[in-house]
C-alpha cells in the first residue's frame, strides 16, 4: 500500500532545494513531474523538471481527464499525470507531489489519506531576499508573488503538517520524520508485516 505525499509552498520558501535534497537520501520516493504550460527557465530541462506543453495541448489532456489536478498558477497552467500516479503507486512506489495549494485540496478529495507538508519561510523578510536572489523572475513577476504569498500561507490550516525552512538540514530532517511515521502507520504495517504478523497467528 502505497503513499502520497504532497509538499507546497509560497515560492521563495526553498521548496526546490528542499525537494532536491528529499530525493537524494534515501526515502525511496517518486516525484511527479508535472506538466506546465509555463517557458522553461535556464536551466530547466523537458521531462527532467516539468514537461512544458503549450495550451493546446494542456486543454486537450484535461478533456481526456488526464491530470489527477490542475491549477493555473501565476498566468500559467499545472497539471499532475493521473495515469503516471496511479500506475506508480501500483507498483507499490511512494508519490511525492510538488503542487500548489489550489492542487493539494483536489489531490486530498480524491486520495483523503494523502499526507500534506506546507513549507513555511523563516520569515517575510527572508522569502524576498530569496526571491530576489534566485534572479529567475522579473521584477514584476516577483511583485505578483509577493502578493499571492499571503494568500497561499492563509491556506497553511488546510494541510496535516508545517516545517519551516530556516536551516535546510533541518527541514529535510523533519521531512524525513514525517515521511518516516507515515510508513509506520497501523493501515501500512498490517500489508507490509503480513509475513511477520502471520507468526503470532
Ligand atoms: P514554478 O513555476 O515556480 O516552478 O511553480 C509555480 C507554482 O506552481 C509552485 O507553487 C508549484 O508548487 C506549483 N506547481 C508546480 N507543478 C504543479 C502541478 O502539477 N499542479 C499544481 N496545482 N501546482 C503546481
Amino acid at each position: 500500500m502505497s503513499s502520497l505525499f504532497i509538499i507546497s509552498a509560497p515560492s521563495g520558501a526553498g521548496k526546490t532545494s528542499l525537494i532536491k535534497a528529499l530525493l537524494k537520501t534515501r526515502m525511496g520516493l517518486s516525484l511527479s513531474i508535472s506538466h506546465t504550460t509555463r517557458q522553461p527557465r535556464p536551466n530547466e530541462i523537458n521531462g527532467q523538471d516539468y514537461f512544458f506543453i503549450d495550451r493546446d495541448i494542456f486543454n486537450q489532456m484535461l478533456e481526456r481527464g488526464e491530470f489527477l489536478e490542475s491549477a493555473e498558477v501565476y498566468g500559467n497552467l499545472y497539471g499532475t499525470s493521473y495515469p503516471w500516479v496511479k500506475d506508480t503507486m501500483a507498483s507499490g512506489q511512494d508519490v511525492l507531489m510538488e503542487i500548489d495549494c489550489q492542487g493539494a485540496q483536489q489531490v486530498r478529495q480524491i486520495f483523503p489519506e494523502a499526507v500534506s507538508i506546507f513549507i513555511l519561510p523563516p520569515s517575510l523578510e527572508s522569502l524576498k531576499a530569496r526571491l530576489q536572489q534566485r534572479g529567475q523572475d522579473d521584477p514584476g513577476t516577483i511583485a505578483r508573488r509577493l502578493k499571492a504569498v499571503r494568500e497561499e500561507v492563509s491556506q497553511v490550516n488546510k494541510f496535516d503538517y508545517a516545517v519551516i525552512n530556516n536551516e535546510l538540514d533541518e527541514a529535510l530532517k523533519d521531512i524525513c520524520c514525517i515521511i518516516r511515521a507515515e510508513r509506520l502507520r497501523m493501515m501500512h504495517q498490517l500489508v507490509k508485516q503480513h509475513v511477520l504478523l502471520a507468526q503470532f497467528a
